[in-house]
């Protein structure tokens, strides 16, 4: 089978597409053979080796296909299945063995392109918005990079749970897809000073929690615009990572909660997962969600979704298909 390998980290030039052995599924695992494999900044972070793993590794960890075989003592899933699972590395393949506590199965009429852009995004905007931070009616979110793959999700669960949603992107063209997914204010973070303009919508209050994916760019003004007793959540770092903190800053700024949260500790029980899951997927199937698919690369040209990934040229979600 065909799969991306990295052997040394570093730029996308080091994203090789080679032939290897279909793996076998060991007791407790399916054999997946994988429809489509989403693309993650995570992928970028190990890819570079921001986030380490032992080398070499076939990268990705977000996919959805068909069972095809089943390893010793599997027992809920059946071959033909169709399923979808993030957080297992592996995925940028034509095949993966996949435990299948970490598998569930896709809804008839949700395509496995879709599903399998779903997952890693759409299980993070969950435990934000239902978890981290339960947003409520009454509450305002500011959401960064709310165009993103996370963003656009984020915002849409945001808006089902009853909040007002400030959302900051890059260009008018992503703002105008962040307001089709329900922010009520836009604001581009790359030309108007984002604090004031918070301070501006909010009459001065302050929000009750910042979703920050950004890192480095936004950290410490998302911190200003946040109400007393307000959450800051940075859960990523597109534009870097965010430095050294003070713990003093948070009682400055009016007694704020940090938290540094992470998909994997919010799936890590099988009633979790399948809570997260259920709810996106049926999302998904009843149309209350919406999985925006930028572009469908093939598996061999994985460089350039990365470079595109990176470009920052990108809203929703990149995928790969090994076809
Ligand atoms: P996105 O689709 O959001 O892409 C990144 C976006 O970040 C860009 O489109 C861009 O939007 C914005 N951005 C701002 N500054 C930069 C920059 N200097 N370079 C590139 N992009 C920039 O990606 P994802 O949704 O996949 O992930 C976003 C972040 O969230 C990543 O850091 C990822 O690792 C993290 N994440 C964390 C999870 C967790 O559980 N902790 C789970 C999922 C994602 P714009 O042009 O509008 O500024």
């Amino acid at each position: 089978m065909k799969a991306i390998l990295v052997h040394h980290t570093g730029g996308p030039e080091e994203l090789n597409y080679e032939e290897v052995d279909i793996p076998k599924p060991a007791p407790g695992q399916a054999l997946v053979k994988i429809a489509a494999s989403g693309v993650n900044f995570i992928d970028v972070y190990q890819r570079t080796g921001l986030y380490k793993l032992p080398i070499p590794f076939t990268l990705g960890q977000e996919a959805a296909g068909v069972i095809e075989a089943l390893g010793e003592g599997v027992t809920g899933f059946a071959a033909g299945d169709r399923v979808a699972y993030t957080s297992v590395v592996g995925a940028y393949a034509e095949y993966a063995a996949v435990p299948t506590k970490m598998l569930v199965k896709v809804p008839e009429g949700i395509d496995l392109t879709v599903a399998a852009g779903a997952m890693l995004q759409g299980m993070t905007a969950h435990y934000l918005t239902h978890s981290t931070f339960p947003l409520k009616k009454g509450d305002t979110a500011l959401v960064h990079a709310a165009a993103g793959g996370a963003g656009l999700l984020i915002v849409q669960m945001a808006k089902a749970l009853g909040a007002k949603v400030i959302g900051t992107m890059s260009t008018e063209a992503k703002a105008a897809t962040a307001r089709k997914a329900g922010a009520d204010e836009t604001i581009l973070y790359t030309t108007q000073d984002f604090e004031a303009e918070v301070k501006r919508i909010t009459d001065g209050k302050g929000v009750d929690v910042v979703y920050d994916s950004v890192g480095a760019t936004t950290f410490l003004k998302s911190i200003n615009c946040l109400r007393p007793r307000g959450m800051m959540v940075t859960f990523g770092q597109s534009s870097g990572p965010v430095g050294p903190i003070d713990p003093l800053l948070l009682s400055q700024r009016g007694s704020l909660f940090l938290t540094r949260p992470t998909l994997a500790f919010h799936i890590a029980t099988p009633e979790e997962l399948a809570w997260r899951a259920g709810d996106l997927l049926n999302g998904i199937a009843s149309g209350k969600l919406n999985i925006h698919i930028e572009k469908t690369y093939k598996l061999a040209n994985v460089q350039q979704a990365h470079r595109d990934l990176e470009s920052r040229k990108t809203t929703g979600k990149l995928v790969l298909t090994p076809q």
